[in-house]
């Protein structure tokens, strides 16, 4: 009986990590790591010395059946990736898809497949939960469109953002963001509530609030404060200040 873990870790701060995932991957046979030398200072710092192995977007073939001999094997592995939760805008979807098909697991609703194989998940953070926790806007339904293309179909879904009722959110890089927010603009005038969260639980956390125009002047009038990680809520309500919660 083999079991296939997929890790939330801390998407900064190294505290935010749960009991449940400190003993698991102490006790796995082996971790699969979006990056071994990230994953090693999480690690290091809970004196974890369980081997470590890579699986990333470029993984082959070969990576996947490797992982499948190992669980046959009766091997226990550990999913994780750089921060957050795998498969959230993270490598791992494919792999745990393959799992499932290979290893036939759950075909009746049940965890563990007839060949051995369970897959469980131990929940951590994940940076679109925590953005959304602490927005102060009504949250109860939402869509989340990871990160934006770059070129082709951004357009249509700025124009599905601005069109939308509901709270859109989407994830920003560094390099991007000026750009997304110029869009937005763009598109949704500035009839819209957005909140901006960098660098959540890390030294240079900020929530900016605001319509898109204030926002956007926050980060060009403060041109340090454009670096790290994004997440962007659009409020859903095409309304501003007090009726936002509408
Ligand atoms: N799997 C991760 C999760 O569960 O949140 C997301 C990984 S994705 C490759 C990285 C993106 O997530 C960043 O570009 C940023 O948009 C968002 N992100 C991750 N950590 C963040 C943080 N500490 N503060 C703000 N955004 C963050």
């Amino acid at each position: 009986m083999a079991t296939f873990y997929i890790i939330g870790t801390p998407i900064g701060n190294l505290e935010d990590i749960t009991l449940r995932a400190l003993r698991v991957l102490k006790e796995a046979d082996i971790i699969l790591c979006e990056d071994t030398r990230v994953t090693k200072r999480l690690l290091s710092k809970y004196n974890i010395n369980t081997p470590t192995l890579s699986y990333h977007a470029q993984s082959k073939l070969s990576k996947v059946e490797k992982i499948f001999t190992l669980l046959e094997e009766g091997k226990n592995l550990a999913l994780v990736s750089d921060a957050g939760t795998p498969c959230i805008s993270d490598p791992g979807s494919l792999l745990v898809a393959q799992v499932c098909e290979h290893f036939k697991v759950g075909p009746l609703g049940s965890p563990r497949s007839d060949l051995g194989v369970s897959i469980i998940p131990i929940p951590g953070p994940s940076a679109l939960v925590t953005a959304l926790s602490s927005a102060g806007i009504s949250v109860a339904e939402f869509t989340f469109l990871g990160f934006l293309p770059h070129k082709k179909g951004r357009e249509t879904l700025f124009e599905e953002i601005a069109e939308s009722k509901r709270v859109m959110v989407f994830y920003e890089s560094t390099h991007r963001i000026l750009k997304a927010l110029e869009s937005l603009e763009k598109f949704c005038g500035n009839t819209r509530h957005i909140i901006v969260a960098r660098e959540i639980t890390k030294i240079y956390e900020e929530f900016v609030r605001g319509t898109i125009a204030e926002v956007r002047a926050h980060f060009t009038q403060n041109p340090d404060r454009m670096r790290g990680e994004f997440v962007v809520i659009v409020g859903g309500s095409k309304i501003v200040n007090s009726k936002i919660f509408e």
